[in-house]
């Protein structure tokens, strides 16, 4: 496990040398102690991007090169893909296939957006036809400069590549900030350096965001930040963006519904249900925790829903055969169950879980929560709870369905289940939401475009939505005629 910050290409202790814990969730014993950055920290890995960006030339290696690079991160990550699992299991508790997932997910994103640096080598700019024939003018692109970003705790290294992979290969260079929560895998992106990124490139400071994430934030050599976190520091960051007009992109929390038509494969639907709100305990963004079911197939569905549900395999992530490990944190297990018992004295009803589980006095470990009699008014039916609890209600027609399923200031993912494709597409039209899933949920890929509507962000990350994040558009205009220059006036007119 890696004890210092990496920046400038150097493995160096913080600053002013505070440190913080590294907890496991599923033991609750503290494994290891991290740097906490500081603004001055901050600093120097800001100056040391700015410098691979502004004099040593990162922003004008050809694509190829670039992704030569890239796909050196790839390789080492997938080499090193079981150790660096088993590091994120005990940092934020998923259980090892899904934590091998992300970790072999991460390593694709880094090949994908080589792909992308490669076909840009034979991008010249888009042409623009001009009104006026005497000019011609095309459209580049260009990198923005040094990001700063600032990424959550629910799939660190996943999250750290959603951001790193697409800014080098725009040219950018980058200042990450993981979170306090999960801060060991971000450093192993240093396999950067066996890759021999250039010194500076990429840098990692790990810290509070109270201090290393605002230090980032304020920081005036850092000209676009992306963030993926709560909507509550998304706004903060957009607020302080605005003062220097830094570009931002933001990717926030959700509470995304899936309708269920009385047409779909009952088991069918339990089963993505299921996956669309236990995988990862819950605690991702796009979570399908708000689902509508027509009312034909309401109770059969349920019964079979919470059937399932009491047979999930609960334990420490390291374990075999284990399906929902611990929450990441005390605060989150807290918070968690608060919401459920909110929800109860709201007139909830609790059809599973909603508990400690019976044997695991240690751990942040929940029972995956059923709720049914949400009311609609509820924070529980209203709010994201980022945990393994579902709401479900039914629904009686397709007006119905979609209205409750609008009725949100989120706009991340939703989702829809019929048989008839003609309605499915109907309802996968209306939904307002920047992610919409027919006959599934959760799946995603890194060539297609990841990002909400409302107040569940703005920008686009993924594909090439997600290189154009850090990417500026410059016009290029030439005048190419020998005719005289025409109705303006002459500088030598002009200046008497
Ligand atoms: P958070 O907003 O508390 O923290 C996210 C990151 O921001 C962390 O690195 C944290 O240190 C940093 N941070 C906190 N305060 C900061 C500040 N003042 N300035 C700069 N940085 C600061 O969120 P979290 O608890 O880590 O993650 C849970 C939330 O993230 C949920 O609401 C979830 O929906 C959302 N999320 C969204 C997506 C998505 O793709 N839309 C993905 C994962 C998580």
């Amino acid at each position: 496990m890696r004890s210092e910050l990496y920046i400038g290409g150097r493995w160096i202790s913080p600053i002013k040398g505070g440190t913080f814990d590294v907890v496991n969730p599923a033991t609750e014993d503290v494994i290891h102690k991290l740097p906490a950055a500081t603004a001055e920290d901050v600093d120097a890995a800001v100056a040391a991007a700015r410098r691979a960006f502004d004099k040593d030339g990162w922003p004008k290696l050809s694509g190829a090169q670039r992704a030569a690079y890239l796909r050196a991160i790839a390789d080492g990550i997938r080499v090193r893909q079981q150790e660096i699992a088993r590091l994120e299991v005990i940092d934020n508790g998923k259980p090892l296939p899904e934590a091998a997932w992300d970790i072999a997910n991460a390593a694709g994103c880094f090949d994908y957006f080589a792909g992308l640096a490669e076909q840009r080598d034979n991008d010249r700019g888009e042409p623009i036809k001009l009104s006026d024939a005497r000019f011609t003018s095309r459209a580049v692109k260009e990198p923005i400069g040094v990001a700063g970003a600032i990424i959550p705790w629910n799939y660190p290294l996943l999250m750290a590549a959603w951001k790193v992979a697409p800014a080098l290969v725009a040219g950018c260079t980058v200042v990450l900030k993981p979170a306090e929560l999960t801060s060991l895998t971000a450093l192993e992106l240093a396999i950067a350096d066996e890759a021999k990124l250039p010194p500076g490139v990429l840098n990692v400071v790990t810290g509070s965001g109270s201090v290393a994430g605002q230090a980032i934030v304020d920081h005036k050599g850092v000209d676009k930040l992306a963030f993926t976190g709560s909507g509550p520091v998304g706004s903060k960051i957009m607020t302080a963006a605005a003062r220097d007009i830094k570009r931002v992109s933001l990717e926030l929390g959700g509470k995304s519904p899936f309708v269920v038509f009385d047409d779909a494969d009952i088991d069918e639907a339990v089963e993505w249900i299921m996956f669309g709100i236990f995988w990862n305990q819950g605690q991702v963004c796009s979570a399908t925790s708000r689902v509508l079911v027509q009312d034909g197939i309401y109770g059969e569905l349920l019964r079979r829903l919470v059937e399932e549900t009491r047979k999930i395999t609960i334990g420490n992530g390291l374990e075999d055969g284990i399906l929902l490990g611990p929450l990441v944190s005390k605060r989150q297990h807290e918070q968690v169950l608060g919401a459920i018992e909110a929800a109860r004295a709201a007139g909830a009803t609790v059809a599973c879980g909603g508990r400690r589980p019976d044997g695991f006095e240690r751990g942040y470990f929940l029972e995956p929560t059923v709720l049914t009699d949400v009311p609609l008014g509820s924070d529980a039916w209203r709010e994201e709870i980022f945990g393994p609890v579902l709401c479900i209600r039914p629904f009686s027609d397709e007006n119905e369905a979609i209205e409750l399923a609008n009725e949100s200031r989120f706009g991340l993912a939703a989702a829809v289940m019929s048989k008839d494709d003609v309605r499915a597409e109907r309802v996968a039209a209306a939904f307002r939401a920047g992610i919409v899933w027919i006959n599934c949920s959760q799946p995603t890929f890194t060539e297609a475009p990841w990002g909400g509507y409302k107040e569940s962000g703005i920008g686009r990350e993924l594909g090439y939505w997600g290189l154009e994040n850090y990417l500026e558009t410059k016009q290029i205009t030439k005048f190419v005629t020998e005719e005289p220059w025409g109705w303006y006036m002459k500088p030598s007119e002009a200046a008497q």
